[in-house]
């Protein structure tokens, strides 16, 4: 038998990946990180991220009034995930009852004495909109790390980093896994293709020219290599019927090296793929004026008050509003009367626009990425932040008119094959406004409106004071097309609380453990069906942390 390379390979040097190889590391383990980029890319995509996690009853909560607890957030998280399948959501409900103690419990305490530290005004995505017991946050829970995803990171690079330099870790970069070796029915190695040296920036797609290949023998194996949001090809193969057909055009919301090729080789080697009809795709993408991978798009995180049209004019029902309820809204688009068009419309004002539009991802957000107060002061003063005006002066998706007959000619420009009628349009729009002569209304949206204003965080820099979208004052009018953006899989390999990989007769894999997004965040999905956001990063820490203490022992 040949003598092992490493006591733990981890295949995968995103935030999953490293978490699992920092505390492998910790243990006293040899390491051996196997990944297809090099190491421009270090960290994955969690250095893209915004950097958004998921806390139940944070002190940041308390200060801006919000009670929170882990009741109500499991409340609100079974509401959301839905499981309803006996076998494969039998570990995603373990995971997902274990990972809701966590965030409510020792997850901010772990990060804090990591030195991650958190922006103070905590963000409400997902806010449901569907009652007490249906999807959705019912209180804000987001926190954006000071720093965003190479905040987050960064603790965890110092620590791997370390271990490189004293010898317990080695990065084998430029390493793609295409098979996982087995003796006697247990993991113990991987194989594959010695990729040539790319030297390509951060994100951009590297080339995939083989110049030999390689196989490396250890004790375990972690899995973590991600989802398949690179891949349209394996997001169209595994779409689910109830979201109705993927639309034709789709933006990319990850890079190039998403691409799920860790699945299949998983599967092979006798793991249990489960829930991969379940996917988390935004419908507020935008195409980024200066793409880094192909097809980028970037997600609008929108506050609720623009009007939201489909493809036809047609304003979205209930409780479908900008930041409510992610996959109801992409259910709604692709299955209703306009199903075959790729697109939908935010109709807005300036002043929307201003104090509501954000922007996901770490590069967008150079004050908070850069820590830079300086710069998150202009989040206050009057007009767009930068990174929003550089969109509205150079996005495709951005139209900008002084009144709507103008508007809707420039959107109907931006589509030309899916003119809009004029008229329904400023039905639409005039019947909205008539909603804002009082205090209180009829309309769900302009309700809520005034309800989120009574949440600080929303008052001081998320929800513009309602008004009327043809107020003069508030304009110019601004309308944007949105087109559905590739980003987050929710199913994946079925794992054990210790982060084992079980075989489909629910029996463990010998050798092989996952974390991170190819487990479905954990268990194989402990999401469900639905997110509540900022539970991504939190999973890959969580099953990171499982997956690397289980395979320490
Ligand atoms: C723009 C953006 C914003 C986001 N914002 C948030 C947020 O605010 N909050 C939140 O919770 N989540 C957010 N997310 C999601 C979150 O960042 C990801 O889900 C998470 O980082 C995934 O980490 P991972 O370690 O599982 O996988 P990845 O980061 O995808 O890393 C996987 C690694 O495995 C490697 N790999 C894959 N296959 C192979 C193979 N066959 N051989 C060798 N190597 C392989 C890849 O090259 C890659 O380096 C965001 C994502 C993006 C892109």
């Amino acid at each position: 038998m040949t003598a092992h390379d490493a006591d733990v390979i981890v295949v995968g040097h995103g935030l999953a990946g490293l978490v699992a190889t920092a505390e492998l590391a910790d243990a006293g383990k040899r390491v051996i990180v196997v990944d297809q980029e090099d190491l421009a890319n270090l960290g994955g995509q969690a250095w893209w991220s915004f950097g958004g996690l998921f806390l139940v009853d944070s002190p940041e909560q308390r200060r801006l009034g919000v009670r929170d607890s882990v009741d109500l957030a499991w409340q609100d998280w079974q509401g959301t995930a839905a499981f309803d399948r006996e076998r494969e959501d039998a570990q995603p409900r373990r995971w997902a009852e274990a990972y809701v103690e966590w965030a409510a419990g020792e997850k901010r305490a772990w990060l804090h004495s990591l030195g991650v530290r958190f922006f103070p005004v905590v963000g409400w995505a997902e806010r449901g909109g569907h009652g007490a017991t249906g999807p959705g946050n019912s209180v804000p829970r987001f926190h954006i790390v000071w720093g965003t995803g190479p905040g987050l990171l960064e603790p965890f690079v110092r620590r791997v980093r370390a271990a490189v330099e004293d010898g317990r870790v080695r990065l084998a970069m430029r390493h793609r896994v295409e098979r996982l070796t087995t003796t006697d029915g247990a993991v113990d190695g991987v194989a594959g293709s010695v990729l040539a040296p790319s030297g390509t920036a951060r994100g951009v797609a590297s080339a995939r020219d083989v110049i030999g290949d390689f196989a490396l023998r250890a004790g375990a194996v972690v899995v973590a290599s991600g989802g398949i949001g690179g891949s349209h090809e394996l997001v169209r193969q595994y779409w689910p019927e109830r979201l109705g057909n993927p639309p034709e055009e789709m933006l990319t919301g990850v890079p190039a090296y998403v691409d799920g090729s860790m699945l299949g080789v998983a599967e092979a080697a006798g793991a249990s793929l489960i829930n991969r009809d379940r996917m988390w795709h935004y419908t507020e993408g935008i195409a980024n004026h200066s793409p880094v991978w192909p097809g980028h798009g970037i997600r609008i995180l929108p506050g609720p008050s623009s009007l939201w049209l489909d493809a036809a004019g047609r304003r979205l029902p209930a409780p479908n509003y900008p930041g409510f309820d992610t996959l109801g809204t992409l259910r709604h688009l692709r299955t209703e009367r306009v199903s075959h068009q790729s697109h939908s419309w935010f109709v807005l004002t300036r002043a929307i626009v201003e104090k509501e539009f954000a922007l996901s991802g770490s590069e967008q957000n150079p004050d908070l990425t850069g820590r830079d107060v300086r710069l998150l002061g202009e989040r206050l003063r009057a007009g767009a932040p930068g990174p929003v005006q550089t969109f509205l002066d150079r996005g495709a998706d951005f139209v900008v008119a002084d009144n709507l007959a103008e508007l809707v000619a420039g959107m109907n420009a931006l589509a030309p094959d899916a003119p809009l009628d004029p008229g329904q349009v400023e039905h639409e729009v005039v019947a909205r406004d008539r909603e804002m002569a009082n205090p209180f209304s009829k309309d769900p949206q302009v309700t809520a409106l005034r309800g989120a204003r009574s949440y600080l965080g929303d008052k001081l820099i998320r929800v513009a004071p309602p008004h009327r979208l043809l107020d003069p004052a508030a304009g110019p009018l601004i309308a944007v097309r949105l087109r559905v953006l590739t980003r987050k899989t929710l199913g994946g390999l079925e794992t054990d609380l210790a982060g084992r990989v079980l075989r489909p007769d629910g029996a463990p894999l010998p050798g092989l453990f996952a974390a991170g997004e190819v487990a479905g965040f954990g268990g194989g999905g402990m999401h469900g069906y639905a997110s509540l956001e900022g539970t991504f990063l939190g999973g890959c820490l969580f099953s990171g942390l499982r997956a690397g203490r289980g395979a320490a022992r």
